[in-house]
């Protein structure tokens, strides 16, 4: 039997002609070292074999989409929880200070109606003083002095009244 390239046809079976393929089986009963070689070929192919079982099936594109998709809506959810608290928080502040401020200025307007009653019942009296006043010095002139000086004097005296008012309205106002 002349020699042939049993080794090459051992790694390239699918190739070969059906003599070719008979050559080799025959030579394989017979050579260690060809039994070795389809052993060691065929331990090959079955790790390319596993290796394929191993890569990703179809749907992992897919899966590692929609887990990608997840991770993202809730970094989101968690975003949007952190803004509302922060809102919150600062809406709870915001109405405290605003609170308090009510607060003080419902105290402070309280103090402010009580002084303007003071206020109005002092100038009230005032009034009803004047009035008493200016009546009894009407009285008393009437008799004494002539009509044209009487409408004169009181004229004074209402402009006079006016006057004292305006002033007492100005410093009413320059102290509030
Ligand atoms: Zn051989």
């Amino acid at each position: 039997m002349k020699q042939q390239p049993f080794d090459e046809w051992v790694l390239a079976a699918e190739d070969l002609t059906p003599e070719q393929a008979k050559a080799l089986q025959e030579h394989l009963s017979t050579c260690k070292n060809c039994q070795a070689l389809v052993e060691a070929d065929c331990a090959v192919r079955s790790l390319f074999t596993d290796a394929a079982v191993i890569s990703p099936d179809p749907g992992f594109v897919q899966r590692w989409e929609e887990r990608l998709n997840r991770s993202r809506q809730k970094a989101h959810r968690r975003q949007v929880s952190i803004v509302l608290g922060v809102s919150a928080v600062a809406a709870g502040i915001i109405l405290s200070v605003f609170s308090v401020k009510l607060l003080w200025l419902l105290a402070s307007l309280d103090d402010l109606l009580i002084d303007i009653f003071w206020e109005g019942f002092r100038m009230i009296e005032a009034v009803a003083l004047i009035g008493h006043f200016g009546t009894t010095f009407i009285d008393v002139l009437s008799g004494v002095v002539s009509p044209l000086w009487g409408v004169a004097l009181i004229s004074l005296i209402v402009g006079l009244c006016v006057l004292w008012f305006i002033s007492l309205y100005r410093i009413g106002h320059q102290n509030v």
